[in-house]
């Protein structure tokens, strides 16, 4: 493994990083920071095995230094998944912002590791502050990405579209109805995906282990099922383990590895299946990156349905900074929302139509 990579050297460099480690005589640059909320409705709820999820609430930061350079960046905390909530987001945005002309990249990287959201976001936005955004991903083959179909039987009705748009990799949520319904359902859904498609199942830890045994049968017969994501509750760890010896489709942990100590530790205990990473909410993504190479992992890049600010930087700066060849990432959420302005690379015009922080904090 070569990186930073020659022909790309300013790609994927730890601004924040190098600050603190490598100027231990600078005191680093100044920053402002503002940040403005945003609240985007889906186009229909979605349902998973953590309950209806009807609006994604989140924080555009803004960083500008002395010479004017603007770099914006994405804080989309999951609480139901781990992360720090979106009050706690705005709490640190709020005393970092109040530092004036104290802030700089030293505070930003202290950010403590019980705000992993707000150290990724804050540090793909001092990334864009010195390496403008990239509109298209490097020289990595970055593949389609696997698209989420809606749950239950309106999946059957929905695949189609996707199909016929090139991504042919679907994953499908299980865990919510009763195994016996949701396997029917599956029955139905696998007569209807082409032969070359690829499935993805994602529990999100609602299987009991006789259900996950009888979902694995299923699953070992059909070799379009990529992995059953996260068929147990984290703390069902070893149990995961063993229904990985014992069946053939791989398995892959999401909700058990939601940031990187987690990810690490699962790592050590001895996990070498699959891991989903939603980058986002797991913490810095330098040190993502690195142990990602650190210990060969087999992961795949998932969406927390973050605006297109966070998404461009993880397709453009992020997949192709991690091992390859590259599993399809899980980003394929865009079509969830209506069109509402957010799917934008004009970073600078959707931050101007965002609430200005001081009404809504
Ligand atoms: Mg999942």
């Amino acid at each position: 493994m070569a990186f930073p990579r020659p022909n790309h050297p300013e790609n994927f460099l730890d601004p924040l990083y190098d600050s603190i480690h490598l100027s231990s005589q600078n005191t680093g640059t100044h920053v402002h920071l503002e940040w403005r909320r945003y609240a985007r409705l889906f186009r229909q709820p979605l349902r998973t095995k953590h309950g209806v999820w009807d609006q994604r609430e989140g924080l555009v930061v803004r960083l500008e230094d002395a010479q004017g350079r603007v770099g914006f960046g994405e804080i989309a905390p999951l609480p139901w998944f781990g992360s720090e909530t979106l009050d706690a987001a705005i709490a640190l945005c709020a005393s970092l912002s109040a530092m004036g002309e104290a802030l700089n990249s030293q505070q930003l990287a202290l950010i403590p590791n019980t705000l992993p959201a707000c150290q990724f976001g804050l540090a793909i936005a001092w990334s864009a502050l010195h390496y403008p955004p990239s509109q298209t991903p490097l020289d990595a083959a970055i593949p389609p990405s696997a698209v989420l179909l809606p749950t239950g039987e309106t999946a059957l009705e929905h695949w189609q579209p996707t199909w016929e748009s090139g991504n042919h990799t679907f994953k499908w949520k299980i865990g919510v109805e009763s195994a016996s319904k949701e396997l029917c359902t599956f029955q139905k859904l696998q007569a209807r995906l082409p032969k070359f498609s690829t499935i993805r199942l994602d529990a999100n830890g609602g299987l009991s282990v006789a259900d996950a045994c009888r979902w694995l049968e299923v699953c070992a017969t059909d070799e379009r099922v990529e992995f059953l994501e996260q068929p147990l509750a984290p703390d069902a760890f070893t149990a995961m383990q063993a229904l990985s010896d014992r069946f053939p489709t791989p398995l892959a942990l999401d909700e058990s590895v939601a940031n990187l100590a987690q990810l690490a530790a699962c790592y050590q205990q001895g996990w070498r299946g699959v891991f989903v990473v939603k980058p986002a909410i797991a913490g810095s993504p330098y040190r993502l990156r690195a142990l990602c190479h650190q210990h060969h992992l087999d992961v795949v890049v998932s969406s927390v349905f973050e605006t297109a600010i966070a998404r461009n930087f993880l397709q453009t700066s992020l997949l192709p900074a991690l091992p390859q060849p590259l599993r399809a990432p899980g980003l394929g959420t865009a079509h969830w929302f209506p069109d509402d302005g957010f799917e934008t690379t004009d970073f600078a015009s959707l931050w101007q139509r965002l609430t200005p922080s001081s009404k809504t904090a």
